[in-house]
């Protein structure tokens, strides 16, 4: 085994590296970050190994040296500058929760995993200022749990809050329920640290509301998928926290409707609507037939439902009544068939339970492809007209479910495979339904990611449907920030 004294650590480069055997490399390497990180820092046991290297569905599993879990962004920095010297592709990790493969070594079994994990502390919260600034592998749920503490709101609220992280969020612009009132990560980022592909920290926590002075750096990074730096921190907007929230759950009988009832609802409700989400008949029964304890609030059946929350920050109770002359209305215009006004907490709880039930309840229908596509919001109705009937006229028994935060035009739109039908034969077909899909979203002006990002899964897919000047910006973007494409290499791009 090669020694990791001071002499060889300055002596090595990319060249010398390189030209070890990969058993001699793993040695040096994981000598020297020990060094950096300490034990607790590192993970090399196949076993320990396995659940980072693996994408929570399964569907992707890479190879890495060693894992890799800094506890400081000192650590991260000189983890990053030993990359950089011996050209050892780093891998950026949070929660570990995206679908695309991003945070997944695929580039062969010479690299650096580097998981967030350990960088999970609340550096600082500031009720006057509005923000909360906190190192990159904070659970998103404690970051919420942190700003409720002085009575503020972190708005960013995903199924997957209680796993993934903040850094994660960030490099892949994650949005949720509550976008259409809050905006999604990159509009709640003020500030990042990052350390960049050859080791140097650059703090842009300042958390200014303003900063004309020069380009917005920070914007590179968020939705970066980890491409150009490391996030190791990041100062972001917090809200005065609603105390009225009043539920509503509507039965309507087409997408038009729903579209129609979501312009309704906003204005008549003076921008209170902070949730709006979709539900198809279909969706609502994966839910009522699979888990427990989910009902259907109503007698009759409806081919789409809508779940929606109206919330204030304002003390008192005038949120019911507005509510209530909000869904009268919404009635009287006969763009809704039927309406429950959650009575209780536990009430407003179980109609969020048939929106969980949706994507818990999908598990048990056989196979299914998904797709996260975004369409400008005008256009989700005909968006979901068109593609429902192309995909019925490609596979008749398809089954379609349209569901999602329309308020952000972020439609999920999976396939399930017809009752009765072999999987692997319908599985077969992703690529023509992939395509027929992204056709149409971007036909209509709309985007073929609106969640998890591109990272390895949909590179071909972003070479096809982004302009060449936009691949090429993109490319050059790249090129001068990580000249030695250490940062997750094969993610994106080739
Ligand atoms: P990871 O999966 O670990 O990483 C994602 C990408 O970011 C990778 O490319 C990785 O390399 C990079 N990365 C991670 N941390 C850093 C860092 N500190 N610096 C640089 N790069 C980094 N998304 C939505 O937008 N809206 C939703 O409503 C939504 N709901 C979801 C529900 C479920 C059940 C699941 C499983 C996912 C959902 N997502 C949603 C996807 C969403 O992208 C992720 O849940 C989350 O944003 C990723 O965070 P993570 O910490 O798990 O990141």
């Amino acid at each position: 085994m090669l020694k990791a004294d001071s002499t060889v650590t300055a002596n090595m480069n990319e060249d010398s590296f390189s030209s070890l055997p990969d058993s001699e490399k793993d040695a040096w390497l994981r000598e020297r970050i020990l060094e950096i990180v300490g034990p607790l820092g590192m993970i090399t046991e196949e076993q320990d190994v396995a659940p980072y290297v693996q994408d929570a569905r399964g569907r992707y599993r890479g190879e890495t040296s060693l894992v890799v879990r800094p506890s400081s962004t000192q650590q991260v920095a000189d983890v990053v500058k030993l990359c950089a010297q011996t050209g050892t592709p780093v891998i950026p990790q949070g929660g570990n929760t995206g679908l695309v493969g991003g945070g997944i070594p695929l580039c062969g079994k010479q690299n650096v995993l580097l998981s967030l994990q350990r960088m999970d502390r609340v550096l600082d919260i500031d009720p006057v200022g509005h923000t909360i600034t906190v190192e990159a592998g904070c659970i998103l749920a404690n970051v919420q749990e942190a700003a409720r503490t002085v009575g503020r709101l972190f708005p960013l609220s995903l199924a997957s809050e209680g796993s993934c992280r903040i850094g994660g969020n960030l490099s892949t612009n994650a949005g949720g329920i509550a976008v259409l009132h809050y905006g999604n990560t990159r509009d709640l980022a003020l500030g990042l640290e990052v350390v960049l592909p050859d080791g140097r920290v650059w703090n842009g926590l300042r958390g200014l509301r303003k900063d004309n002075s020069g380009y917005d750096l920070k914007q590179l990074f968020i939705g970066g998928e980890g491409t150009l730096g490391i996030i190791t921190a990041a100062t972001l907007k917090v809200f005065p926290l609603p105390v009225q929230i009043e539920t509503a759950f509507l039965g309507v009988r087409d997408i038009d409707h729903v579209m129609q009832l979501y312009s309704q609802a906003r204005s008549a409700s003076g921008d209170r609507l902070t949730a709006f989400e979709l539900i198809p008949r279909a969706g609502m029964e994966f839910g009522l037939k699979h888990v427990p304890g989910i009902t259907d609030p109503f007698d009759r059946t409806y081919p789409f439902y809508v779940l929606m929350d109206i919330s204030s920050s304002e003390a008192g109770n005038n949120l019911r009544t507005l509510s209530e002359q909000v869904l009268t209305a919404i009635l009287e215009e006969n763009l809704a068939e039927d309406v429950v006004l959650a009575e209780s907490i536990a009430q407003a709880k179980n109609l969020w339970a048939i929106r969980e039930g949706v994507v818990e309840g999908h598990k048990f229908e056989g196979a299914v492809v998904t797709h996260d596509v975004s369409v400008p919001i005008a256009r989700i109705a005909e968006f979901v007209r068109t593609a429902t009937a192309a995909a019925e006229a490609m596979h008749p028994g398809i089954r379609v479910i349209a569901f999602g935060h329309v308020g952000d035009g972020n439609i999920h739109f999976n396939f399930h495979q017809p009752v009765g039908e072999d999987p692997g034969t319908f599985i077969a077909r992703a690529p023509e339904f992939n395509e027929t899909v992204y056709d149409i979203a971007v036909g209509l002006g709309g985007s073929i990611s609106a969640e998890h990002g591109i990272g390895y899964v949909k590179k071909s897919h972003l070479k096809k449907y982004r302009t060449d000047i936009e691949i090429e910006l993109m490319r050059r973007i790249k090129r001068a920030i990580d000249e030695k494409n250490i940062m997750n290499p094969g993610k994106i791009f080739d």
